[in-house]
């Protein structure tokens, strides 16, 4: 049962204050827009669709508590703006927006959809204010991101909240707990969706469909199919339901893909994290502070490459490019309060080969490489916050800077795997986020938002907080988009 709030009663000119409407009578209802996915995108889509007087219907695959994907557990977003202010410590110029795109992408970007996305983006400040959401300043350990990205007040979950509200008030229809299992498209247009809710399936007929339902980074199976074994080693970051099923159907039919499906943003993340959902807590921030060792307690990459935050984001494809996709980060005493701290507790030993075999490793080769690691290490000023002068000479691979000696017990270490974010592989759209198909045409009446298109912005690489934005923007598109479409199924 679902209860139909005060606005939509309202809005649609029915004097009772309140009905109740079973999730029959909200598939029967005739809808103007269809949308699949529940996320940032999918609720920036609905909002607009609906203030431009579309009704609208938002098919979430989680249920209510869990509503929200890979959104909830954002934290910022970024935008860019000609002034600083009380939250945001100074200008981003959207010239310097691009340069950081094109740097993290290697030009691997679809330009038009790129400039689209940076100079509308200035427009994100004011309009999720206007839907309720509210900013707060960055706070310590975040990635030095006061400057470019807001942050919500409240995290993910309470922009999620907030959106939800507003799209109540604008009689949005929601129901949870139901998927997209199938689209009828004919010659790039859509005609009806398939929606299946406790083993029922109820056919959805709507004039537009929006595509808002996230990548398939939650489909093990799938991401076997570019990775192989190594898939079922991978942690989830998010949603367990970001499954790729709408993008699988879209793909199917006659829809454009776009993307490197091996390409996904992976961080290295707690090897004790939850296999779905962890969150941002889980990453750990140790790295350069240490070294990292593979199962056969080698090292395999310069763990002082640079800052974290701009490499932090190479470490889960490195992990994951390792026997068993695990790996361990050792460091002493000297380092352990220098970073964030954890979630789960270091395991913790006064010698090295006790660590080890907290880790089933060998004792006597991790000791060899940490001798070895140690002998490397130049002396120098170790200053964290600045490229400093400690780095190794003869060690393989070297470590280029933060490089100390490990030699002050007790002794941390912290187990690494994959923590998979999200997938590129997307479906391609033009300005209007409309969804273009295989004869290159662009869908009269479908459109895409999110993740689910996010690859042709992001044709590898990632800066921190445009996930947000490209949904923002594109589901801001595609809900005025939809709402305008001319066609209607007979
Ligand atoms: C831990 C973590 C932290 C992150 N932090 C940030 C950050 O701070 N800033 C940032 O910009 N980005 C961040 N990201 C990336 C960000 O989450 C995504 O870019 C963004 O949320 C994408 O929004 P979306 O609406 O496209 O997808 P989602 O929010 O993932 O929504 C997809 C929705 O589709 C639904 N769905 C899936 N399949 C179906 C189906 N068949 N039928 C119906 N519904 C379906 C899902 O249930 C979900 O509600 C983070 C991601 C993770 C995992």
């Amino acid at each position: 049962m679902t209860v139909v709030s005060e606005a939509f009663v309202k809005c649609k000119n029915v004097t009772l204050s309140s009905i109740t409407m079973t999730d029959s009578d909200i598939f029967n209802q005739p809808y103007d827009i269809l949308i699949a996915g529940g996320g940032n995108a999918a609720l920036c889509a609905a909002i607009t669709a609906a203030r431009a007087g579309a009704s609208v219907l938002v098919v979430e695959a989680a249920p209510k508590a869990m509503r929200g994907g890979n959104s909830r557990h954002t934290r910022n977003m970024r935008v860019a703006h000609d002034a600083g202010n009380d939250i945001l410590t100074g200008p981003y110029p959207v010239d310097e927006y691009w340069d950081d795109l094109l740097r993290v992408t290697g030009g691997q970007t679809d330009e038009q959809l790129a400039r689209l996305t940076l100079d509308r983006s200035k427009e994100l400040w004011d309009w999720h204010q206007q839907q309720g959401v509210r900013f707060q300043p960055s706070l310590s350990g975040t990635l030095s991101l006061g400057r470019t990205n807001a942050f919500f007040l409240g995290g993910g979950k309470a922009l999620l909240n907030a959106l939800y509200l507003t799209a109540a008030a604008l009689g949005v229809q929601v129901i949870y707990e139901a998927k997209v299992t199938d689209l009828n498209i004919t010659e790039g247009v859509f005609h009806s969706a398939q929606v299946q809710k406790e083993g029922e399936v109820f056919p959805i007929t709507a004039a537009s469909f929006v595509a808002a339902a996230g990548g398939f980074e939650a489909n093990i199976e799938w991401l076997s199919e570019y990775w192989g074994e190594a898939a079922q080693n991978f942690l989830i970051r998010g949603t367990p339901y970001n499954r790729g099923e709408v993008l699988r159907l879209l793909l199917n039919k006659q829809v454009q893909a776009i993307g490197d499906p091996k390409q996904c943003h992976a961080v290295a993340i707690d090897g004790r994290a939850p296999k779905f959902d962890g969150g941002i807590v889980t990453r750990l921030d140790c790295v350069p502070f240490g070294i990292v060792v593979n199962k056969h307690a080698e090292r395999f990459y310069d763990e002082g490459e640079d800052f974290w935050p701009k490499r932090y984001a190479i470490w889960g494809r490195l992990v994951a490019m390792q026997p068993e996709q695990v790996a361990y980060a050792i460091i002493d005493a000297r380092s352990v309060d220098l970073f964030m701290p954890s979630v789960y507790p270091p395991e913790q030993a006064n010698t090295i080969e006790e660590l080890a075999k907290k880790f089933t490793l060998d004792p006597q080769r991790l000791r060899t490489t940490v001798e070895a690691f140690n002998a490397a290490c130049r002396p120098g000023t170790f200053d964290h916050t600045v490229h400093d002068e400690c780095h190794t000479e003869g060690a393989t691979p070297p470590k280029s800077h933060w490089a100390r000696p490990i030699i002050t017990p007790p002794f941390y270490g912290y187990p690494l795997r994959p923590g998979i974010t999200f997938t590129y592989l997307g479906v391609k759209i033009d300005a209007e986020a409309r969804i273009i198909m295989h004869d290159n045409k662009p869908s009269p009446n479908m459109f895409a938002a999110g993740e689910i298109m996010a690859g042709n912005v992001l044709g590898k690489g990632y800066l921190a907080g445009i996930g947000m934005t490209i949904g923002s923007i594109f589901g801001r598109i595609a809900g005025q988009g939809a709402a305008q479409a001319k066609h209607r199924p007979e």
